[in-house]
């Protein structure tokens, strides 16, 4: 090997498919920058569902090193771009790149058809060093902590947006199915802020009490509960104003139509595709991020983030597949 080479330590897909495993490497190169882009050394990154459709063949992907919520500094610059962005903090996100030219692109960039996506067909921050286009990353907040920031580049924003598409007035009842999860955890809070009276729907006691510590107005065990009859109790048998899906299989959705009231809406987040959904509910514009990162800022939303050694890695991914982790967890990545 070339011993000019410099190698960082990464977490590398073995064995694609259903029993899929992350293993450590340290002999991976680190990237250079060119034009109009910066290496960044990360700090730490969320581990996403989608991470874990990626490696099991659910989804497409290109790459064996996954990971699209990452938080570091910009530590080199390519040819032409500032030094005034180095040390910079930065986030990493799904939203790669996109071509600034195309006719999507002139309404929302983050539709863009010919985009690249940290994870899935570039490598992604489950590793130290990555390279990044400049224009893309979301300056972080001095005051936020990396690992609270890191779920909301990707979890956060995903069910912000899919929120605010509800357009709900305060005070109308809205139904969170899978609340207690990455994306849930954070929408309780969301949802709760912009004056909605929430109904958390999950299962298990650990759930139960994050979703109501962070501010549900209710909750319902979707196990041990008749959800239907008790949504419509609480709202005077009419059904909820509006419903967000975060939940992949088909009786959720069905449990989501059945506690709707006419006239109002659903919002099926769907999380393999990534957002693109039936009436498309993406990962949110850069606008949209920037004022959620306020947001947690001033203290009205926080993650749950738990924060695990980088080694941990494939254990976590497998506790997400078998959906066993609440709220999120945040991998550190060795300095
Ligand atoms: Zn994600
Ligand atoms: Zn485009």
């Amino acid at each position: 090997m070339a011993t000019q080479t410099k190698l960082q330590t990464g977490a590398w897909l073995e064995t694609p498919g259903p029993n899929a495993r992350v293993v450590i490497r340290n002999d991976l190169p680190i990237p250079s920058p060119s034009k109009g882009e910066v290496l960044v050394k990360l700090e730490c990154t969320g581990v996403c569902h989608s991470d874990v459709y990626g490696i099991t063949g659910q989804t497409s992907r290109s790459t064996n090193i996954m990971g699209h919520e990452g938080i570091g500094r910009i530590v080199e610059v390519g040819p032409g771009a500032s030094q005034d962005l180095l040390q910079k903090r930065v986030g990493v996100k799904w939203l790669y790149s996109y071509c600034n030219e195309c006719e999507i692109c002139e309404v929302n960039v983050t539709a863009c058809p010919n985009q690249h996506n940290s994870g899935r067909d570039v490598p992604g921050t489950f590793q130290q060093y990555v390279v990044s286009p400049i224009e893309p990353l979301t300056m972080i907040p001095d005051t936020l902590d990396s690992a609270m920031a890191a779920p909301l580049l990707c979890a956060g924003i995903s069910i912000y947006s899919a929120i605010m598409k509800l357009d709900l007035k305060s005070g109308q009842w809205l139904v969170i199915l899978g609340a207690g999860g990455g994306l849930g955890h954070i929408g309780v809070q969301i949802a709760q802020r912009k004056g909605s009276k929430v109904i958390a729907v999950d299962t298990g006691e650990e759930k139960r009490k994050l979703c109501m510590d962070l501010g549900a107005t209710c909750f319902l065990d979707f196990k041990t509960d008749d959800v239907t009859t008790e949504v419509k109790k609480l709202t005077n048998g009419y059904g909820a104003h509006g419903a967000v899906c975060l939940s992949g299989i088909r009786a959720g959705y069905e449990l989501a139509l059945s506690v709707l009231r006419n006239l109002s809406s659903l919002v099926p987040y769907k999380m393999a595709v990534h957002g693109f959904t039936i009436i498309g509910s993406s990962v949110g514009t850069k606008a949209q991020l920037d004022e959620l990162l306020q947001m947690a800022v001033r203290g009205e939303i926080t993650t749950i983030t738990k924060v695990h050694e980088f080694e941990e890695l494939d254990d976590l991914l497998e506790k997400l597949k078998r959906n066993q982790i609440s709220g999120r967890v945040v991998v550190k990545i060795p300095q």
